[in-house]
């Protein structure tokens, strides 16, 4: 599919693990403002393709990669990975706060990118909370151990600790697959909520998630060596109620995966 506002976009892109191939010639652009689902079987190499937008894969020894991935048109291999992972936040499957205070989770971004002032991180600190919606239940407590939230709010602090450092894109891998039905409404909810000022990247493998919580969605699977390829991509409701590949049908009906 394309688009006419592309933020992310790569092009033949393939990755390997030593000699193992992963992926394979994926052609996609992401469009910016939204929110993509990344979905298809274990295996098939959603994580691996998500870690492509801030480099993360770069620390995995005896990785190769092949082709083209860019962030508004600039390759991200001629970036410098720490500025890119300012603008590409990542946020993962389980909470992974720091063992520090609620306040320091969230300042710890721009701490490390310079700021100092302790009114400004105040600030920083209560605009990232609000806007992952969280503030409300920890602005009495910032000072507690981030540790001792709930997942959902630990998750809810992770993204606010994303936002701090001001991403233009945020990256999830199966955000809310460690939480309650209950928390994981608000998850999605306050994605829909940041995709007016982010473009987003969610991997799941809850079908129910990516049709609520997507505006397009990328469908990948396995070819016989094991390596991912992109079978489709498209409207979230044109890929689940009318794909255009019988394989992404069976997939999505439950068939196999
Ligand atoms: P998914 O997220 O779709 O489950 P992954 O991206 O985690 O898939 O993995 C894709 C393939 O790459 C799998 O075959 C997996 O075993 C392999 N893989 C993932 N991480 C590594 C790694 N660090 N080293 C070697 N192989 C890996």
């Amino acid at each position: 599919m394309k688009f006419e506002d592309v933020k992310l976009e790569t092009k033949q892109y393939s990755l390997y693990y030593g000699d193992f191939q992963a992926l394979r010639n994926v052609d996609i652009q992401i469009p910016r403002n939204a929110i993509t689902a990344i979905i298809g079987p274990s295996g098939c190499g959603k994580s691996t393709f998500l870690r492509t937008f801030n480099r993360m894969n770069d620390l995995i020894s005896g990785v190769r990669v092949d082709g083209e991935v860019t962030i508004d048109n600039n390759s991200v291999f001629r970036m410098d990975p720490v500025e890119l992972r300012y603008c590409v936040g990542m946020v993962f499957q389980r909470p992974n706060p720091f063992p520090k205070s609620i306040f320091d989770n969230v300042a710890y971004g721009p701490r490390s990118q310079g700021v100092r002032d302790r009114a400004e991180l105040a600030e920083i600190v209560e605009r990232s909370l609000r806007g992952a919606v969280v503030w409300d239940e920890v602005k009495d407590e910032l000072n507690k151990s981030a540790l001792a939230l709930s997942g959902g709010q630990q998750q809810r602090l992770c993204i606010a600790r994303a936002l701090a450092v001001e991403p233009d894109v945020i990256l999830m891998d199966e955000p809310a697959s460690a939480l309650d039905p209950v928390a994981t409404l608000k998850i999605e909810e306050l994605i829909q909520q940041l995709k007016k000022e982010y473009t987003i990247i969610i991997v799941t493998h809850n079908m129910q998630q990516a049709a609520r919580a997507s505006d397009y969605t990328a469908f990948f699977m396995m070819a016989e060596d094991r390596a991912g390829y992109l079978v489709e991509h498209g409207r979230t409701d044109q890929i689940f109620t009318n794909p255009q590949e019988e394989i992404t049908e069976r997939y999505i009906t439950g068939r196999f995966g």
